[in-house]
């Protein structure tokens, strides 16, 4: 199979690369723009494997996606090419619109037209054998919970960050191109992931960095919002598993049933490096801050028999571990916030 993976110099779309290029003997085209949250050296173990390409380039520039699709004869795209982080979202929206939506829209226009079994047909909703787009999105497109309940995939998108109305308009758009077009979708909907290679601007690295460095710790309002925790590795073999064994038009979610209170990790990383609680500082909290995410996977284990393999603790030790040995690998990554 060739299969064109978008974002995959980001945090899960590196794991995923090397996931898959290790499991199976696929051809994986790279697309990514290399934005600051891109890193070519997160890939540098599989660089050299002949069955792996790097195209430097944006989803939403058609034309080189015409070309990506038939150089390579693309049979199924994981579309995890996105902007991606909240607070950059509050601060400045429309790159996020531009990106996850209107980029998300462009691979499923070429995807279309490629796929499509009579070319010259404006209506033909007859498409290849075995093709597939995977969206890859988040649990954040269902809003907040109050202390009970799960979201399932019946639940009501309800998203309250730009960034979550961004995925949400994504996930539109692709449930679109599927009910108009019949075009072969399937979509994810992910939790909080954690593990090796993501950017420290994201909650789990920052406080293993500052925790490390002894610079105070910033944890938004009471600290007390909840979300589910999945090791990014679980995450890889979840979307290898939809890839595989998923129903064409479905939406999977996929949680770790790790549910945790944010100043809870941040204690489980203060003890596990020896380090002091006075570290931790309650800074003002994010504009619109959902108080608490929780995934009902029932889906996805009993449809697809998957299940994550990893303890949070497992992954959590893994992840400060491989922090720790890899310093310079974070502070390559700018800006560290404060
Ligand atoms: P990331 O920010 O680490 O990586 C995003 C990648 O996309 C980067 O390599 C970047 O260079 C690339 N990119 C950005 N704009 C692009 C464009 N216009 N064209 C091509 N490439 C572009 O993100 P991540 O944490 O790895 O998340 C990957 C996907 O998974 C996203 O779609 C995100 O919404 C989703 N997701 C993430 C989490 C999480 O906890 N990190 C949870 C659920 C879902």
């Amino acid at each position: 199979m060739n299969i064109l993976v978008t974002g995959g110099a980001g945090f899960i779309g590196s794991n995923f690369i090397k996931y898959m290029l290790s499991k199976y003997d696929y051809t994986i085209i790279n697309l990514d723009l290399l934005t600051y949250a891109g890193n070519l050296h997160n890939l540098k173990d599989v660089e050299h494997i002949e069955r792996y390409h790097f195209v430097r380039g944006d989803i939403r520039d058609r034309e080189l996606l015409n070309k990506v699709f038939q150089q390579f004869e693309i049979q199924a795209v994981i579309n995890f090419a996105a902007e991606s982080h909240v607070d950059r979202s509050i601060d400045n929206p429309e790159i996020f619109l531009n990106t996850n939506v209107l980029g998300t829209q462009a691979l499923l226009d070429t995807a279309k037209q490629f796929w499509k079994v009579n070319k010259s047909d404006k209506y033909c909703t007859d498409y290849k054998e075995n093709v597939k787009f995977i969206q890859i999105s988040t649990d954040e497109v269902y809003g907040t919970l109050g202390k009970e309940g799960y979201f399932t995939e019946e639940t009501n998108l309800s998203p309250n960050s730009p960034y979550a109305a961004s995925k949400a308009s994504a996930d539109m758009i692709v449930r679109a191109y599927f009910e108009t077009y019949k075009l072969p979708v399937i979509t994810t909907r992910c939790s909080n992931n954690f593990g090796t290679y993501q950017n420290p601007e994201k909650f789990i690295p920052l406080m293993i960095h500052h925790a490390s460095n002894e610079i105070p710790l910033p944890v938004y309002g009471d600290g007390k919002q909840v979300r589910d925790w999945l090791y990014v590795e679980d995450h890889c073999s979840a979307i290898d598993t939809v890839l595989h064994k998923g129903r064409i038009g479905e939406v999977y979610n996929i949680g770790g049933n790790n549910e945790k209170e944010n100043i809870e990790i941040v204690r489980t990383i203060l003890c596990y490096l020896n380090k002091n609680e006075d570290l931790i500082e309650y800074v003002q909290d994010r504009l619109g801050h959902d108080r608490r995410y929780a995934i009902n996977n029932s889906k996805i284990s009993k449809e697809l028999q998957w299940s994550p393999f990893y303890s949070f603790d497992e992954g959590i030790v893994n992840t400060i571990q491989w922090y720790l040995e890899n310093m310079s690998w974070t502070t390559s990554q700018v800006p560290i916030p404060n």
